[in-house]
């Protein structure tokens, strides 16, 4: 499977009616692109901004639960320490299916 951009990820708001972007950790290159409400306007509500927030926290919060999870009991960080709690490379569990779900594997 072919990785995603590692992070962190920006959002970033747009003047104007441009579309609002998620943006690379060089903060340059874009990972997408938020549509707008079809017209070219920006809604109103801030749903476009609240949804690329959550978006551009995803590498993040995807880390964080990595880290909460070991599907390898060998797993460490980088200072050789075993983190985290085992679980089944098949684990039911919401945080095991999720990770699962963002790495593409479901
Ligand atoms: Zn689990």
């Amino acid at each position: 499977m072919t990785s995603y951009t590692k992070g962190p990820w920006y959002f970033k708001r747009h003047k104007e009616d441009y579309a609002d972007q998620i943006l690379g950790p060089d903060k340059y290159s874009v990972i997408a692109t938020l549509s707008t409400n079809g017209s070219g306007s920006r809604e109103k509500s801030g749903t476009t901004e609240t949804n690329g927030r959550l978006i551009a926290a995803a590498p993040e919060m995807l880390g964080v639960l990595e880290r909460i999870v070991l599907f390898d009991n060998n797993q460490t960080n980088k200072q050789g320490k075993h983190i985290g709690i085992y679980h089944e490379s098949s684990c039911p569990c919401d945080i095991c299916v999720v990770i699962r779900k963002a790495r593409g594997e479901i």
